[in-house]
């Protein structure tokens, strides 16, 4: 089944959005796999955004994410990286539309309190960097009425 890494950013932790977060995944019918509530630094930092190393917002990006415990998760279930990134919404949360996590919850790029993969590929590197010992796996009676 495919998966993907989402992390609720520092300012949706301070905010209190960890729960409404989790809450549009579950209700969506994705699978949680891992969940950690962390504070890893900024060594790990670059290396989970270390494809924007050359912006000029990356000094920024490094400070704002090692400002507070982050809450690292992966989630599993058919098409979920797409779908989550549309769970998530726009980077920019103002042009994110009401509905979406960024659309409803966020204003600035950057205080935009969640992170999602781009793609298949990069969601198992981000996997395998926050969760080195690895994801829980299990069966649920109700992907019978979530999956055809
Ligand atoms: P994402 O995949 O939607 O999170 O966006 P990117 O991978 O392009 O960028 C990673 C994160 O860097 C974003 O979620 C923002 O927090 C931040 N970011 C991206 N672009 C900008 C920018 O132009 N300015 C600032 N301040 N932050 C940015
Ligand atoms: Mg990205």
């Amino acid at each position: 089944m495919e998966r993907t890494y989402i992390m609720v950013k520092p300012d949706g932790v301070q905010r209190g959005l960890v729960g409404e977060i989790i809450k549009r995944f579950e209700a969506k019918g994705f699978k949680l796999v891992a969940l950690k509530l962390t504070a890893p630094g900024k060594a790990h930092l670059e290396k989970h955004y270390a494809d924007l190393k050359e912006k000029k917002f990356f000094p920024g990006l490094i400070q704002y994410m090692t400002s507070g415990p982050v809450v690292a998760m992966v989630w599993a279930g058919k098409g979920v990286v797409k779908s989550g990134r549309v769970l998530l919404g726009e980077t920019n949360p103002l042009a994110s539309l009401p509905g979406t996590i960024r659309g409803d919850f966020a204003i600035d790029i950057g205080r935009n309190i969640c992170h999602g993969s781009d793609s298949v590929e990069s969601a198992e590197h981000e996997i395998a960097l926050w969760f080195p010992e690895g994801v829980q796996a299990f069966d649920r009676a109700v992907d019978a009425w979530i999956y055809e």
